[in-house]
């Protein structure tokens, strides 16, 4: 079959950095992607394995570039296929998707496109490369190579698992010689097994990595009251976009509402909407400035849009790594960026119920609940949280480590006995029988005599009123520590009630002591952040700042993509910064490539000269 890696001049390192330099307008390769890029350049397979916004298309965009042929991109994500081609089309390289959303002749020009070699970068769904009409076309192209998109798909354990994806395996037979390369943000090992082995990828090279973002700062906080807590977490970021994950279609209509009568421009996204109304929602989150996008776990994968200020975590995650994951949408432009989760006793007991009560396999649901109890772990946590996050992705990091860049590293939260507290709820669960809810416990232990009470006569149990001196929020607190560090359970076949768990009766014999993090005061105000990302700037160039990004919302209007895809923010600031005033100046800038240089540079160059 053709395509073969000899059809391909022998290797130059050269070419694939003149195309990184001129077409992309970067300077140099980041992490790993230069010796993936080699690896691809020579005709051998890779897998590689990176967190959402290190780069993983540049790895396979650069070699379908400059590699005699068409490189082969397979996606799920036929929403955002029209997206990724017109970035590539700004870029000046010649790319095209094929999808149902044509009609037949449009697909038919691209399929005469691709047998005549006029393009360098086709996008695919899965579903449709495995059949055999297209294996037929194919067969008559020249191939640069195959990059297999969200490459965990194939992985039957995980959630996005895709029967097509199984199939893709064939393609070794179909095109020997043309090289290979899977890409995912997933670092589970089983995961990676799977696609080595699924995807006929025996002899890959394996890259793992990259998966610090610095730039991003993570916080995580118990819930008191979630919506103050979230307005103080966005008060920096007005006029910028980000996304805050809700558990239910629910709740992201309800935070929605609360943060439009806060005066913020949110959309939702969730799967109760129709297709065409996800989306508009969609197509104007990329498109527009300073939407928070209110959403379920629906929204997100394959989102590339670089200038996502912020993720909030209404609701816990189901594991870090999909935490780690959607957090990974923010910042993908490197500038500064930020994450918080927070969590409380209802979303633990939620989450460990859909394990409980889903109809997985035993062994699965025994997998998902170790997951949830890391995530609770680390959400508990009182040391650096990022080191746990790289510790759980297989990057080594030494004991101690602090980044500097996270809630714990900034104000290390205090760690309290509470040993005392928590054999008074353990004992007045256990005296009440196990068969009551949190907040009865509660009642007990603060003494007071609601008709409930009175009725199981529970005043007249010992530890009834002997935790007055606690508000019931901070028994609150306890219980969801007691929960998270599994001393007591909740039990859905009895309404929720709470009971204990073996390991409650080392504590309750006073054999081991209970500590927690300090819980959040009961009022209060947290202290205020500060806008880190734009001290520093004078006056003068803040008016720049303006003038630059007025500059781009003209010019994405008038060729009607979005704002990121004419150049980022990081771009934007650099111009800021340096103020080229000649054409090579402005080639020297990050981003900006000779494409790039001609359809936009002459509108920057006068907005320089005009705030200079
Ligand atoms: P991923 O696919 O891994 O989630 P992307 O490929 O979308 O990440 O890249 C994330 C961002 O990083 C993009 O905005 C991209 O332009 C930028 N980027 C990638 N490689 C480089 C590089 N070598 N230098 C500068 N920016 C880069
Ligand atoms: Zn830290």
């Amino acid at each position: 079959m053709s395509g073969s890696a000899t059809e391909n001049p022998s290797f130059e390192p050269q070419a694939a950095l003149e195309i990184l330099h001129r077409t992309f307008g970067f300077q140099s390769f980041r992490g790993q992607q230069g010796a993936i890029v080699d690896t691809l350049m020579q005709g051998d397979d890779a897998i590689v394995i990176m967190p959402t916004g290190a780069g993983k298309s540049l790895c396979y965009q650069i070699p379908s570039i400059c590699r005699v042929g068409l490189g082969v991109v397979v996606s799920p994500l036929i929403a955002l296929m029209q997206d990724q081609v017109d970035a590539m089309l700004q870029l000046g390289v010649r790319a095209a998707f094929i999808n149902s959303s044509q009609s037949a002749s449009e697909q038919h020009q691209i399929v005469t496109a691709c047998t005549q070699g006029q393009l360098d970068i086709l996008y695919i769904a899965p579903e449709r490369l495995v059949q055999h009409d297209t294996i037929s076309w194919l067969s008559q192209c020249q191939l640069a190579l195959f990059a297999i998109d969200e490459a965990h798909c194939v992985s039957q354990w995980g959630h996005d698992f895709r029967k097509d994806y199984l199939r893709l395996g064939e393609l070794a037979e179909h095109f020997r010689g043309v090289p290979r390369v899977a890409l995912t943000a997933t670092a589970n090992p089983a995961v990676r097994n799977e696609i080595r082995s699924n995807l006929a990828l025996e002899h890959a090279r394996e890259f793992i990595g990259g998966f610090d973002r610095p730039n991003i700062r993570y916080a995580a906080q118990e819930k008191n009251n979630e919506r103050r807590q979230l307005m103080q977490f966005l008060e920096p970021f007005r006029d910028e976009s980000g996304i805050v994950y809700c558990l239910s279609r629910k709740r992201c209509e309800s935070i929605a509402d609360f943060l439009r009568g806060e005066g913020h421009n949110a959309l939702v996204y969730h799967a109760g909407l129709s297709s065409e109304e996800r989306a508009r929602a969609q197509s104007r989150f990329l498109r527009e400035d300073s939407i928070i996008m209110v959403a379920t776990i629906a929204f997100g994968m394959g989102i590339d849009k670089p200038d996502i200020r912020f993720v909030a975590h209404m609701n816990i995650p189901k594991s870090l790594e999909s935490f780690y994951q959607e957090t990974g949408r923010a910042g993908r432009d490197g500038n500064p960026a930020e994450a918080l989760l927070l969590y409380g006793y209802n979303d633990i007991v939620q989450l460990r119920s859909f394990i409980d009560n889903s109809d997985s396999e035993e062994n699965y649901k025994h997998n998902e609940r170790q997951k949830l109890d890391t995530l609770l772990g680390w959400c508990e946590t009182a040391h650096c949280r990022r080191g746990p996050l790289l510790a759980y992705f297989g990057e080594s990091i030494d004991a101690g480590y602090r980044c500097g860049n996270c809630d714990n590293c900034a104000s290390p939260p205090t760690i309290v006995d509470f040993t005392n507290s928590a054999r008074q709820l353990l004992s007045t669960v256990y005296r009440s029988g196990q068969r009551f809810g949190l907040a009865h416990n509660i009642d007990i232990l603060r003494g007071l005599e609601t008709e409930k009470i009175k009725t199981h006569s529970h005043h007249r149990l010992s530890t009834f009123g002997i935790g007055a001196e606690n508000s019931a929020a901070k028994w609150r607190s306890i219980a969801r520590a007691l929960l998270s560090q599994g001393y007591i359970a909740n039990d859905a076949s009895r309404y929720g009630a709470v009971v204990l768990r073996e390991q409650s009766r080392e504590l309750l014999r006073g054999e081991t002591p209970f500590t927690m993090r300090e819980p959040p005061a009961d009022t209060g105000t947290a202290q205020k952040k500060t806008n880190t990302r734009r001290n520093g700037v004078g006056q003068k160039d803040r008016e720049l700042w303006e003038a630059l990004r007025e500059c781009r919302k003209q010019l994405a209007a008038d060729f009607n993509i979005p704002g990121y895809m004419i150049f980022h923010d990081a771009t934007l600031m650099e111009m800021m910064e340096s103020k080229p005033q000649t054409d090579s100046e402005m080639l020297s800038i990050n981003g900006v490539g000779e494409a790039k240089l001609k359809k936009f540079g002459p509108a920057f160059l006068e907005t320089i000269k005009q705030h200079s």
